[in-house]
């Protein structure tokens, strides 16, 4: 990670705060004094501030269940954030692995570590997301051989991956896909000539929401590991 990060991460000091020591020659990496807070360092490396070693904060790996009527950023001129449900200090590190739209509810995984939620929203990574969607007209049958093949939504050059649909009732679904486009649910349901009503995000990867609406807890080890 950067040295400015590195430095914030492991003291209370502001991003502005840390670069200007660095760039006053406080911080030392391996022996030698670094002065440019974009040079790049790793966990292994020792740096020292004012002669004294950092060591950087674990990692935090947090579940919630997101409120409709929130959203997944600090800030919004209509919506309250999501963050405003969760009591951790430095909470300006953290940032959402896939976000969900303001009304929809549901599994949220946040975390200050940047490579853990690549692997959850890179589409290559095929990590399921498992969606509970209303729908505002009946599911025609067709349209779990639809998903499964793949969907041209607007201004997309490639199809959607395969999804897998569950039709629980006539106007109620379980949909799972392994990417995170934009409005990707509703966009696939209106290419299909419906419209989502209800949207709740289940389950991410083998982990499912388990805590009330606006709750949350951190991960076991073995879950957070179960992205790796
Ligand atoms: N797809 C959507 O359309 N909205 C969400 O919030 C999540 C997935």
């Amino acid at each position: 990670m950067r040295l400015d990060k590195f430095v914030c991460k492991s003291t209370e000091l502001t991003k502005a705060e840390a670069v200007k020591r660095i760039n006053s020659g406080e911080v030392d990496v391996n022996g030698m004094v670094v002065t440019d807070e974009a040079t790049q360092v790793h966990e292994n490396n020792t740096v020292l501030l004012n002669d004294v070693k950092l060591k950087a904060r674990d990692f935090r790996y947090i579940l919630m269940h997101k409120p409709a009527g929130t959203i997944c950023s600090n800030i919004d001129e209509f919506y309250p954030s999501l963050f405003n449900h969760l009591n951790v200090d430095n909470i300006s590190e953290l940032h959402i692995a896939g976000r969900l739209d303001a009304d929809t509810t549901g599994m949220v995984l946040i975390t200050d570590d940047g490579r853990w939620s690549f692997n959850i929203t890179t589409p290559t990574k095929e990590c399921s997301k498992v969606y509970r969607v209303g729908l505002s007209r009946a599911i025609a049958d067709d349209v779990v051989l639809k998903f499964k093949a793949g969907i041209q939504l607007q201004g997309e050059k490639q199809l959607t991956r395969p999804a897998a649909l569950e039709i629980l009732s006539a106007k109620e679904v379980l949909l799972t896909i392994t990417e995170g486009k934009f409005h990707q649910v509703k966009r696939m349901f209106s290419a299909v000539g419906n419209r989502v009503v209800s949207l709740h995000r289940e389950a991410i990867g083998d982990v499912r929401v388990d805590v009330e609406v606006g709750q949350w807890r951190y991960l076991t080890d073995s879950e957070v590991q179960s992205f790796v």
